[in-house]
């Protein structure tokens, strides 16, 4: 069978050299006689695997000594706690860039553990339509988070934020993460959930500058604990292996592919067949997001009424492309264009929405 357009907002498109790979070792690993699955993660085979992962993350984000990269269970959405659990100490006060439904669940996991939270700058003014361009933090902020892709809303931060020096800044890039190159130094902490851009769900990969590190809690339960994670590579108990797996094939696959750079100028092509067909239409696709601040990885747009946009989406999907419905909290469309989406699979939803508007506009 054919593979779908998957235009899914993750779980979502995987490479499929990445699929073939792991489906040829899935039975046997390199003459094992065992899978990923099957084998201990304190084998020296799999120690060669969690470290090949780090490496290439480290590689592809040219970190140096002074980063740690960690692989956590829990999602991104555990980092949201576990982030003031570990580097807001009394006295001190989140700051967040709000900028939509995922900024507003990390500070409620904040507020949750009785801490404060300031909000530096919102778009919520404008539902979410674009990316606040300054900011105000509090007195004695902790550190500053913001979310670099906005998923669900479509919007994008196409800088990397300057922040005073002595505040740390705290990125969640779960949907933009490894799809372009960002100022590395910029940031002290960045998350993602791998099930966007680097591999399946299961897994939320972490980089951390060691310093940064060294300021977090201790006394902490042990698994909400960075430092015991990272003091133990990740391995203080049983990790999600096969992810883990998975996600250093994708790493690979990014190396290969010619690393950030590479991955960003296919994406930017992905992202400009489909904003020019909605640019073009006279308004029978609208953006929802201000021009500027428009997310490379999730497209999003309305057709002129709801049973239009029903229609597209069941006519798409007749026609090899699926997962195009916008966010129940948004409605809409939305064509999430991750790094292992083709640049043909962009190509043709672009000429299927030339064609939709033709016999339907
Ligand atoms: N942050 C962002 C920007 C997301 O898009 C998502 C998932 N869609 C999350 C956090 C939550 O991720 P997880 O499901 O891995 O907890």
């Amino acid at each position: 069978m054919e593979r779908v357009h998957n235009f899914n907002a993750g779980p979502a498109v995987l490479p499929e050299e990445v699929l073939r790979e792991a489906q040829a070792d899935l039975v046997n690993y390199k003459g094992m006689g065992l899978s990923v699955m099957e084998m201990s993660h304190r084998s020296k085979e799999y120690e060669a695997i969690i470290n090949e992962a780090r490496d290439a993350a480290k590689r592809i984000y040219g970190l140096g000594d002074d980063w740690d990269v960690l692989f956590l269970h829990g999602g991104a959405s555990l980092q949201f706690v576990m982030i003031p659990m570990n580097f807001l100490p009394e006295g001190k006060i989140a700051n967040f860039i709000h900028t939509g439904v995922w900024s507003k669940k990390a500070m409620a996991e904040v507020k949750k553990l009785g801490k404060p939270v300031h909000i530096a700058a919102s778009s919520e003014d404008k539902s979410f339509s674009y990316i606040p361009k300054t900011y105000q933090l509090s007195d004695n902020p902790a550190y500053l988070h913001i979310t670099t892709n906005n998923t669900i809303y479509g919007t994008e931060w196409k800088i990397d934020p300057d922040v005073p020096k002595d505040v740390p800044l705290i990125a969640d890039m779960s949907s933009n993460f490894m799809s372009k190159p960002i100022d590395i130094n910029k940031y002290s902490f960045i998350y993602a959930g791998a099930q966007k851009n680097i591999g399946p769900a299961g897994c939320a990969v972490i980089l951390v500058k060691k310093d940064f590190l060294a300021t977090g809690a201790t006394n902490l339960p042990s698994m909400l604990d960075y430092q015991l994670h990272s003091k133990n590579g990740s391995l203080y108990n049983t990790p999600p292996c096969f992810t883990i797996y998975m996600i250093g094939l994708v790493l690979k696959w990014i190396e290969n592919y010619g690393g950030l750079a590479k991955i960003e100028e296919n994406n930017k092509a992905k992202a400009k067949y489909i904003y020019d067909v909605i640019d073009a239409s006279n308004g029978f696709y609208r953006g929802t997001v201000v021009p500027e601040d428009r997310s490379l990885m999730n497209i999003t747009f309305r057709l002129p009424s709801e049973e239009l946009e029903n229609l597209f989406i069941s006519e798409a999907k007749k026609n090899g492309m699926i997962g195009l419905k916008g966010h129940r909290d948004v409605g809409g469309c939305r064509a999430s264009c991750y790094n292992a989406l083709p640049l043909n699979a962009a190509y043709d939803l672009a000429e299927f929405m030339k064609n939709f508007q033709k016999q339907n506009g």
